[in-house]
């Protein structure tokens, strides 16, 4: 039930979001030390670093779109994780969508990525480089079933595994997203070693990445941190209850207004967009 209604939030949110943003037109990031500021679906960011184009352990895809730019803790974080992948011989990690230079409201897709602290990771680990051309326009990997109830036995391999639980035992992650199938496999997968699947949330869609997040950087006194996840691998009922049908009639569509950005992003705005 609360499920369906979380659906039709996210559909409402990102139908909004596809207008033009005032954050677009934000080219370069903002000087200054870095604060991330806000909550991760209404926030911005100052002093954000791009993620260097070139690297010998991850590779950067749609650069064009300019969504390379997160909190250094972020850039550190990709840096970090990439080049544990590259040590145990798993691959070189495909970089998706971080923030823009400011941070804020993407005109499509997603809601959050907003304060510099999310990342979406492609869930493949291709053991060679990508063509420019391939990087501009990625192929998405579903590793779902048709019937969204399990993985694709065809297309899963052990390494996505290992890729999500590395970002997972990282201490400055704490949360990340993928399809409830993915979830459930790792559920399956996981030996007595379990702690990291508490991290590891169902969500919609995900199919083909992961969306990583971190903590609020300990300086960023305006960053909104989400409480932890529940207790436990996160394994049992709760995930379970992603694969019921949806009860009819449970919901009733929500209208639900966006909430104004917080002061500092506002004056961010005022000042750097005409
Ligand atoms: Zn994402």
């Amino acid at each position: 039930m609360k499920k369906t209604v979380l659906a039709l939030l996210a559909l409402m949110a990102s139908t909004a979001s596809l207008a033009a943003t005032p954050w677009q037109k934000v080219v370069q990031p903002i000087p200054g030390s870095a604060q991330s500021i806000g909550a991760f679906a209404n926030g911005c960011i100052v002093g954000a670093e791009g993620l260097p184009l070139q690297s010998s352990t991850y590779q950067v895809m749609r650069t064009d779109q300019r969504r390379y730019f997160g909190h250094p803790d972020l850039v550190r974080f990709i840096q970090r994780l990439s080049q544990q992948v590259h040590n145990n011989g798993m691959g070189t990690v495909l970089i998706g969508d971080m923030g823009m230079p400011a941070g804020g409201r993407f005109n499509g897709g997603h809601a959050s990525h907003q304060s510099g602290l999310d990342v979406d990771i492609f869930l493949q680990l291709p053991k060679t480089r990508w063509t420019s051309a391939q990087l501009l326009k990625p192929q998405a990997l579903d590793l779902v079933a048709a019937d969204g109830k399990s993985i694709n036995s065809r297309v899963w391999q052990p390494e996505i595994g290992n890729l999500i639980k590395l970002a997972a035992q990282d201490s400055e992650v704490t949360r990340i997203f993928v399809n409830p199938a993915i979830k459930q496999q790792l559920c399956l997968e996981a030996g007595s070693d379990r702690d990291w699947l508490r991290k590891v949330r169902p969500w919609f869609q995900h199919r083909a990445h992961m969306h990583v997040r971190l903590r609020c950087p300990a300086n960023s006194l305006e960053c909104e941190d989400q409480a932890l996840p529940p207790a436990g691998d996160g394994c049992g009922a709760e995930l379970q209850s992603w694969f019921e049908p949806p009860k009819p009639g449970a919901t009733k569509p929500v209208k639900k207004t966006p909430p104004p950005l917080p002061p500092s992003c506002q004056a961010l705005l005022d000042e750097h967009v005409l």
